[in-house]
């Protein structure tokens, strides 16, 4: 799938860098433009491999918003247009769909990028999709507070809101802080390849056995590649999206692939997913990785009907992802996956942190304007 990308805010922008970087790395050409936008500027100073825009510099002249995000949407509401324009050149007529990253608990990303979503959704066809990281258990009760704020609007305004919980891909025992680096890899890795196995046909998967042309309905030797119409009618049931990959060492064996195929399609979905609990969902997709030769027919259609009864969704999709490799990967992406037990508590644990805030509160009018959550669920 071919996408461009605007990361708001500092975890956007390096969440942004990491996917533009990643998708050069691998040479899968599905990254299409890639610009990150901030109100603090030596954030955007330490990105390399995206373009940058400063916003509200006449307001903050530079430091950033703090973690003040209704400050964040203001300035995003007041400088949107430079931001449209220099997005603009980004966008090239072979792009299927707009990201817009940022993490969900500060201020420019927080605030700004339900605004930039907005206005995209006015300029734009294709879907604009967010992907938000929600913030840690262990985080403070403004950055709930501020993400459950921006997550309800975003998913008002987004075609699709992919969430990373940032305690969903860190190893035990890490602090949040030390292991942003290693999330935001994960996260490149597993976005990444979503948006390259959409990009099979003529990208990665051109020198491979499998072609788009061997496609059958319910062939039993025929591969069938993924193309980008099955990540977005996945996500076209709107809501939150979720990710989740796992792999295993492929073996000789085919016999032993299948039993691997299940199992890494079972690891995704119930321990490597980008927000736990998440296992009902509205549509989803499996897409399995690995060798074409590795890639057991058997196997992935056994996996498909496991996800789903799994999710609950009658609608769940599936293709291959010929890479050389190894291993044997699967990668489950869940649409309108909001009814997660992660999601209710979340929106829980925002709602109080929201009530604290308007209590301590002495403006009457902020309470007013604050959101109430419950009727999400
Ligand atoms: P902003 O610059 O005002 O938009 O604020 P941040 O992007 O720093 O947002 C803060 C939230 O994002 C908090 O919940 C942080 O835990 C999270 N965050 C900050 N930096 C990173 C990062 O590099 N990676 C990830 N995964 N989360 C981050």
């Amino acid at each position: 799938m071919k996408v461009a990308l605007i990361g708001v805010g500092q975890a956007g922008g390096k969440i942004t860098e990491r996917l533009a970087r990643f998708d050069a790395e691998m040479d899968f050409g599905a990254v299409q433009g890639a610009l990150a936008v901030n109100s603090a500027e030596p954030d955007l100073q330490s990105l390399e491999f995206v373009d940058t825009q400063l916003i509200g510099a006449d307001r903050v002249n530079g430091h950033g918003v703090g973690g003040d995000n209704e400050l964040g949407t203001e300035v995003m509401q007041a400088d949107v247009e430079q931001v449209l324009d220099a997005f603009d050149g980004r966008v090239t007529s072979r792009a299927e769909a707009i990201f817009v990253v940022a993490g969900l608990g500060g201020g420019t990303g927080s605030g700004g990028a339900p605004v930039l979503v907005h206005h995209l959704q006015q300029v734009y066809d294709v879907p604009v999709y967010a992907l938000g990281v929600l913030p840690g258990r262990n985080e403070g009760a403004l950055y709930q507070a501020n993400a459950g704020r921006s997550l309800k609007t975003l998913l008002r305004e987004a075609d699709a809101t992919l969430l990373i919980d940032n305690d969903a891909w860190h190893e035990q025992g890490e602090s949040i802080e030390g292991a942003f680096e290693r999330i935001n890899e994960r996260i490149a890795k597993r976005v990444g390849l979503l948006f390259a196995a959409g990009e099979a046909v003529d990208g990665v998967g051109e020198s491979s056995v499998t072609s788009k042309t061997s496609r059958t309905r319910g062939g039993a030797a025929a591969a069938s590649v993924v193309d980008s119409s099955e990540v977005i009618n996945t996500l076209r049931a709107g809501g939150v999206a979720a990710l989740g990959y796992a792999t295993e060492i492929a073996s000789e064996d085919s016999g032993e692939n299948i039993r691997t195929a299940m199992t890494v399609s079972r690891q995704a979905l119930l321990t490597g997913t980008s927000l736990p609990d998440a296992t009902t969902a509205e549509a989803a997709l499996l897409v399995v990785a690995g060798n074409p030769e590795a890639i057991p027919r058997k196997g992935v259609e056994k996996a498909r009907s496991w996800l789903e009864d799994e999710t609950g969704s009658m609608q769940v999709r599936g293709g291959d992802f010929p890479l050389d490799s190894d291993r044997l990967g699967a990668l489950v992406l869940l649409g309108g996956a909001e009814r997660s037990d992660r999601i209710r508590a979340f929106m829980e644990r925002a709602k109080e942190a929201k009530e604290a805030q308007e209590t301590e509160s002495t403006d009457p009018a902020a309470a007013l304007t604050d959101d109430r959550l419950e009727d999400l669920l």
